[in-house]
């Protein structure tokens, strides 16, 4: 028997062990909606399964608490399946073995899955529990979150309705969030012929390398360095001082990722090459001085290669450049009711000139849908005018957080009573499942929060026990103390 079963709060941790023995990583998850179905059952709540493998429970209010509002809460039921190199362990049919270290629990070289089992296990603790006081209640567990919140995405309006939603799938305890990111994929493509190299010319291969790049939502408003962006702002000078021209460009590889390196092929003039080489080195150092507060070094390196026999044509190499040079990128706006805050930004993400063909990808953010959407036409603007295709894909829904929010104002209050402190209360430039839940379900008011978690989809991951109980407390608290209808 786990040892995780005598900490407190044990109904919560009883379940918690439950889950850890239910094999639910991303895209496996017949066993734990089997289990999740047979629970609801069994403890006599209303409980089905949706089209899209969701898992909703609907309890009706505590005696005397008919006339609150309906809350809904949410976590997702699957977990990321990480392993360490020498661990043996199959996700799809083996138990997570837990262990206890201070005051954290572990498993034993693989992900944990409090991320979210702790917010599922809350949620049965919740509806098993006959003793609390609560509004109307329902759940919704939804389906493959880590691998693209297919759950959500694919959840019918009518299946929950409610007033307002908590979600239980954040990381510090003591945090409430509420709004996040939503996003659109912004794809530029270009055919174009290749020409012969004209006379008198020299190649050289360029390369801008060393910045950390990260995360292109979470990292965003440090302003640290985009190599596509740095590169076209070479190019452009190479262009303009030393009859620059494109070969080729490969710069970046994921759209959620800020590139860190870029590289280019260019033809330049035969006499400017030694030009060339000095004005690289006089960038890398206005590069470093913009950036050496927030990045690490930056390193541009040019050497010299073959005479290619075809170039991109002048006027196109100048067009693409003049784009990349000009397209957004960076946090646009702040979030004006949230101070430091990133509402709406851009990540210039992957560029690619080669054999005539051009594909530039970007990912926009917005917490608010009519910026994201400005953001994105006007990016696409400055491509269309380089004489590029623009597409629009994958958009999902942002959460504008409303800092005049009922449930916020009773679970700030809640809190303070609770525990003497005030919470903190932020926004997070990314997507979360809120975002697409509430383009669903129109009118929720909501807020993420859970105990502490670290190093999630690692196998460090690793749950803090302590949190756990005053998440638990906060979440009782919450649901007695919801607003009236
Ligand atoms: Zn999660």
């Amino acid at each position: 028997m786990s040892t995780i079963l005598n900490l407190a709060p044990q109904n919560v941790w009883k379940h918690f062990h439950e889950l850890t023995q239910v094999p639910r990583p991303s895209g496996h998850l017949e066993k734990i909606q089997q289990f999740l179905l047979d629970f609801g059952k069994q403890i006599g709540v209303e409980t089905f399964k949706d089209e899209i493998g969701n898992i909703i429970y609907k309890k009706p209010a505590s005696p005397g608490m008919e006339d609150k509002k309906t809350v809904i809460l949410q976590a997702h039921m699957d977990m990321v399946p990480q392993k360490n190199k020498d661990k043996v362990h199959d996700f799809v049919n083996d138990p997570i073995k837990t262990r206890i270290e201070g005051d954290w629990v572990y498993a034993d070289g693989t992900t944990l899955g409090s991320d979210d089992g702790m917010g599922v296990a809350a949620i049965m603790a919740v509806m098993e529990d006959k003793n609390l006081k609560h509004g109307p209640l329902q759940a919704l567990i939804t389906a493959d979150e880590e691998t693209g919140m297919y759950g959500a995405f694919g959840l019918k309006p009518g299946t929950v309705d409610g007033d307002i939603l908590l979600n239980l799938d954040s990381e510090t305890e003591g945090q409430l969030y509420i709004g996040c990111a939503g996003g659109v994929d912004v794809t530029c493509t270009m055919e174009y012929k290749e020409v012969p190299v004209t006379e008198g010319k020299a190649a050289v291969k360029v390369v801008v390398k060393g910045p950390r790049g990260g995360h292109s939502g979470l990292e965003i408003s440090e302003g640290r360095a985009n190599t596509n962006k740095l590169m076209a702002r070479l190019v452009t000078e190479l262009a303009e001082h030393d009859g620059a021209c494109l070969v080729c460009w490969e710069g970046g590889n994921m759209r959620n990722s800020i590139p860190r390196e870029a590289d280019v092929v260019l033809t330049v003039d035969k006499a400017c090459v030694s030009d060339v080489k000095e004005r690289a080195k006089a960038y890398e150092k206005i590069f470093n001085d913009e950036f050496n507060e927030v990045d690490s070094e930056i390193h541009v390196l040019v050497e010299d290669v073959d005479l290619p026999a075809k170039e991109v044509p002048q006027e196109i190499s100048d067009n693409i450049v003049n784009a990349l040079l000009a397209c957004q990128n960076g946090v646009m706006r702040f979030i004006p009711s949230v101070r430091d805050t990133v509402e709406t930004s851009s990540n210039l993400a992957i560029v690619k000139v080669k054999e005539g063909k051009v594909e530039v990808n970007i990912l926009t953010r917005s917490s608010r849908d009519s910026m994201k959407e400005y953001m994105a036409k006007s990016i696409a603007a400055v491509f269309r005018m380089a004489g590029m295709k623009v597409e629009f894909s994958g958009a999902y829904s942002g959460w504008a957080p409303d800092v005049n929010s009922p449930i916020l104002k009773a679970m700030t209050e809640a809190y303070k009573a609770q525990f003497g402190k005030e919470a903190s209360v932020k926004v997070v430039h990314a997507g979360l499942e809120c975002g697409v839940i509430g383009a669903v379900v129109p009118g929720l008011d909501m807020i993420s929060f859970g105990p502490t978690l670290e190093s999630p989809h690692t196998p460090n991951e690793r749950c803090h026990i302590p949190s756990v109980q005053r998440f638990y407390d906060f979440l009782v608290a919450t649901l007695e103390n919801t607003p009236s209808k």
